[in-house]
C-alpha cells in the first residue's frame, strides 16, 4: 500500500447534525483528537515516505481551533501539503473570517468548505460565501463542496448534477435519515464498492481514537498500538475480513459471506455496505469501529 494522504478527524463534534453525515458528526458526539495523538500521527506518516497531504476533518475541526492551528502548523513544518474542511461557522463576516484564517493562511494548499441545504437553508451559506471571501484574499485555494437532496439520485448516476455537487452516500447518518428517499434497486445488483480503492487505497482517514479507517467504519487497525508502516505493510486486502469480500463481489457478497440476510432493495451500495456492516460489529468489534461511526449515542 502507498499511502500519500492521511486524513485526521479532528474531533467527531460538529455544530450541525446534518441528514447525510458519514461519520455521524453532532454536537453530542464525543471524542476529539489531542496535540500527542496528531504528533503522533505526523511522525508514523513521515516515517513511512509516501505522505504528501495531511487534512484536517471531523465533525468540525475549528471547533478546537488553538489545536487545529497547531497541528496544522507543525504539519507544514513537517513538509505536508495541508487540507482542511470545515462547514464554515465562524465566518460571521469577511473581515472576522480573515482573522480565523490568517494564522493558518500560508501552511494550508486546500480548503475545502460545505455548504448545501443539509448545512442550511441556501445552497451557498452567507458563512461559507464570507469564508471563500477571505480564503480568496489571503491566497488559499478555496473550493466549496456540495451534496445532492437525495432525489437527484438519477442525475447524479448519469452525471447530471451541477458543477461542485456529488450525490449522496447512504452510509452513516444517510443510510438510516435519507434512504427512503432515495429509488431502490435490488440488493444483487450491488457487487463492487464505487467509491474506494480497497486494493491499493492512497489515503487513510485516523480517527481521535487511533482507528485508521480505508472507508469510514472500516479499521485497518490502530495507529496508538501499532505503527502506521506495520499496519501498511501487513493490510492483505482479499484477507481482510470486510474488505476481502468487498473486492471480491462488493457489499452483496459481503451480505452472503457470512450469511446476513439482506432486505430486497437498497438505495446504493454503501446502504446496502453500511446495513451489513452494522448487522456484523459485534463478530468484528476490531474492524467495524469505534461505536461513533455507527451512530451509538453514548459512544465516547
Ligand atoms: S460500498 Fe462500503 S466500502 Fe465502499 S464506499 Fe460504500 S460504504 Fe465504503
Amino acid at each position: 500500500m502507498k499511502l500519500t494522504g492521511v486524513h485526521l478527524l479532528l474531533t467527531y463534534q460538529c455544530t450541525f447534525e446534518c441528514d447525510h453525515c458519514f461519520v455521524w458528526g453532532s454536537p453530542r458526539q464525543e471524542g476529539t483528537m489531542t496535540l500527542a495523538t496528531i504528533r503522533h500521527v505526523l511522525n508514523e506518516a513521515r516515517a513511512l515516505g509516501t505522505v504528501e497531504w495531511i487534512y484536517f476533518e471531523g465533525g468540525e475541526p475549528l471547533l478546537f481551533y488553538p489545536i487545529l492551528v497547531r497541528g496544522v502548523r507543525e504539519a507544514a513544518e513537517s513538509g505536508f501539503r495541508v487540507g482542511l474542511v470545515s462547514n464554515g461557522y465562524w465566518a460571521t463576516s469577511p473581515e472576522d473570517a480573515e482573522v480565523w484564517l490568517e494564522p493558518m493562511a500560508s501552511p494550508i494548499s486546500d480548503l475545502s468548505l460545505s455548504s448545501d441545504l443539509y448545512h442550511g437553508r441556501e445552497r451557498l451559506s452567507p458563512e461559507v460565501r464570507n469564508a471563500q471571501t477571505a480564503a480568496e484574499k489571503l491566497g488559499i485555494p478555496v473550493d466549496v463542496v456540495s451534496i445532492a437532496e437525495p432525489e437527484a439520485g438519477a442525475r447524479s448516476c448519469s452525471g447530471q448534477l451541477p458543477h461542485g455537487e456529488s450525490g449522496v452516500m447512504f452510509r452513516g447518518r444517510a443510510a438510516e435519515t435519507l434512504a427512503s428517499r432515495a429509488p431502490h434497486r435490488p440488493w444483487t445488483g450491488f457487487d463492487a464498492c464505487p467509491h474506494e480503492d480497497l486494493e491499493d487505497p492512497g489515503r487513510l482517514h485516523v480517527d481521535p481514537l487511533g482507528y485508521a479507517h480505508v472507508c469510514q467504519g472500516i479499521a485497518l487497525g490502530n495507529v496508538l498500538t501499532e505503527s502506521l508502516k506495520d499496519l501498511c505493510e501487513r493490510y492483505e486486502p482479499s484477507s481482510h475480513p470486510i474488505c476481502g469480500p468487498l473486492l471480491a463481489g462488493g457489499p452483496a457478497e459481503l451480505a452472503r459471506r457470512y450469511g446476513v440476510r439482506p432486505r430486497p432493495e437498497y438505495a446504493d451500495a454503501c446502504h446496502l455496505c453500511d446495513q451489513t456492516r452494522h448487522a456484523l460489529r459485534s463478530r468484528f468489534p476490531e474492524v467495524l469501529a469505534p461505536d461513533q461511526m455507527y451512530g451509538v449515542p453514548e459512544a465516547g
